[in-house]
C-alpha cells in the first residue's frame, strides 16, 4: 500500500514517485502511487488537485481498502513520475481546516458547546454546534479568542501515539479509529484526533470570520466560516458591496440597515397613495361611464374596451360601476391577452355565469364567477369576437 506522506508532512508539493498500478475506477483512469503528498477527500476535507507528469489530478479518493487513487484526467505509462500539488488550493485547505480546529475550540471555551460535525466545502466551512442560540455578540467574543490565537503564532504539532498513551492528551473528541491515533495539537490550546492536511503555525491562517448562522435539525446551529484567503476574499466584496451603497445612499456604512429601512417604509407609503388615488381615479371614470351609458329597457349598459388595463384594474372599475342601480357592464383590456370582466347590480335579475357559458362554449376560452360577476378570456385573436358575443347576449337577455 501507497506510504501516505501527507500525514506527516503539508508543505512538500513537489515529488517522485512510483506508478504501480494504472486501473479503470468508475469509467475514469485510476493512478495508484508507490508513497504520495496528495491528499484524499476525507475527514470533512478537500481532496488535492495537480499534476502527474503531464496528466491533471482531478480527484483524490482513499478506497475502502485504504489505497489512494489519484484519478487523471489524460494517459500515463509505469514508472517514475513527477508530481505536483496545486499549492494554492493545498494553502487554503490548510487554512480552513487548522482554522476549524482554532474555532470549534474557541466555541467550547467561550460557550461550552461541543462541534458535532464539520465540513470544509469549497467556498465555506461550516460546523454543526449544540447550542439552540447564537447572537452577533456571542459569535463576536469566539472570533477574539479564536483570532487572538492566530496572531500569537502558535505552533500546530503532529502526535503519533496509540491506544493507551492517548489518555496523556486532553482530546476535545475522541478519535474514530484505533491502533495509532494522529492528533493535531494547536499548542495549549486544542488536541483532536485527524488525518488532515494543518499549517505549522497559527499565523499562517491569517483570519478566522464566521459568515452566518442557522438553526438545523436535530437542535443544532450550523455555523458558516471562512479563513485565510477565503476570509479576504468574502471581506473584499462586502468591503465593495458596502462602499457602492454607501455612495448610492450618501450615508456612512453604519447608516447603511437604517436608511434602506427608511427608504422600504417611503416606498410603502407611497404604494398606498397610489392605491387611493387610482381608487378615486376609477370612481370619476364609473361616474362619467355612468351617465354616457348606453339605456337597454331601463338599465345602464356600459360596455367599454381598453388596449392596456390590467385585470385588477378592470375589477375595481365593474365594482365601482354596478353600486349604481340598475346596471351592466362588459369591461374588456388586450393586456397580455384577452381579458373580460362581466358585473351586473343586484337589482338586474340575469345569472352570468348562464350567459358565460354559452358565450365560452361558442368562442372558446377560459372563466368562472359569480351568478352577478365573471371573469373570463382566451387568447389575443378571438378578442373582438368574444366581445362582440358578451354584448350581444346580455342585451338580448335585458331586452
Ligand atoms: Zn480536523
Amino acid at each position: 500500500m501507497a506510504r501516505k506522506l501527507y500525514y506527516s508532512d503539508s508543505y512538500t508539493t513537489q515529488f517522485r514517485a512510483r506508478v504501480i498500478d494504472v486501473k479503470n475506477h468508475n469509467g475514469q483512469t485510476a493512478v495508484i502511487l508507490d508513497e504520495t503528498y496528495f491528499y484524499p477527500t476525507s475527514g470533512g476535507q478537500e481532496h488535492d488537485t495537480g499534476l502527474i507528469d503531464n496528466a491533471r489530478v482531478i480527484d483524490v479518493i482513499e478506497s475502502e481498502d485504504g489505497e489512494i487513487l489519484h484519478i487523471i484526467d489524460g494517459n500515463l505509462s509505469h514508472g517514475e513520475v513527477e508530481c505536483q500539488i496545486d499549492w494554492d488550493r493545498r494553502f487554503s485547505n490548510m487554512q480552513q481546516h487548522t482554522g476549524q480546529h482554532i474555532l470549534s475550540r474557541a466555541f467550547e471555551v467561550l460557550l461550552n458547546c461541543e462541534t458535532i460535525s464539520s465540513r470544509l466545502g469549497d467556498d465555506v466551512g461550516t460546523i454543526d454546534l449544540d447550542i439552540e442560540k447564537l447572537d452577533y455578540d456571542k459569535v463576536h467574543e469566539v472570533e477574539f479568542l479564536a483570532n487572538q490565537i492566530v496572531w500569537e503564532n502558535r505552533e500546530v504539532k503532529i502526535h503519533f501515539v496509540n491506544d493507551s498513551e492517548i489518555t496523556k492528551f486532553p482530546l476535545r473528541k475522541p478519535p474514530k479509529v484505533s491502533g495509532t491515533i494522529r492528533i493535531i495539537e494547536v499548542s495549549d490550546f486544542d488536541y483532536s484526533p485527524c488525518g488532515g492536511t494543518h499549517v505549522s503555525r497559527t499565523g499562517e491562517i491569517g483570519l478566522i470570520k464566521v459568515k452566518r448562522w442557522e438553526r438545523v435539525k436535530g437542535g443544532l446551529t450550523r455555523v458558516e466560516f471562512v479563513c485565510g484567503v477565503r476570509a479576504l476574499r468574502d471581506y473584499q466584496i462586502k468591503n465593495k458591496v458596502s462602499n457602492e451603497l454607501v455612495a448610492l445612499l450618501s450615508v456612512r456604512d453604519l447608516e447603511l440597515v437604517e436608511q434602506v429601512n427608511k427608504i422600504l417604509e417611503a416606498q410603502k407609503e407611497k404604494q398606498r397613495l397610489i392605491n387611493f388615488l387610482t381608487e378615486k381615479l376609477i370612481e370619476f371614470e364609473a361616474e362619467r361611464l355612468i351617465r354616457d351609458s348606453e339605456k337597454v329597457n331601463g338599465v345602464n349598459f356600459v360596455s367599454v374596451s381598453f388596449e392596456n388595463r390590467n385585470i385588477d384594474e378592470l375589477k375595481i372599475l365593474a365594482r365601482k360601476l354596478i353600486q349604481n342601480p340598475k346596471t351592466i357592464s362588459v369591461l374588456a383590456s388586450k393586456f397580455g391577452g384577452a381579458n373580460f370582466i362581466m358585473a351586473r347590480s343586484s337589482d338586474v335579475e340575469i345569472n352570468l355565469r348562464e350567459i358565460l357559458n354559452e358565450i365560452l362554449n361558442s368562442t372558446g376560452g377560459r372563466g368562472g364567477g359569480k351568478d352577478d360577476f365573471v371573469q373570463f378570456g382566451g387568447s389575443l385573436e378571438k378578442f373582438e369576437e368574444m366581445f362582440k358575443i358578451s354584448v350581444d347576449r346580455l342585451k338580448t337577455k335585458i331586452s
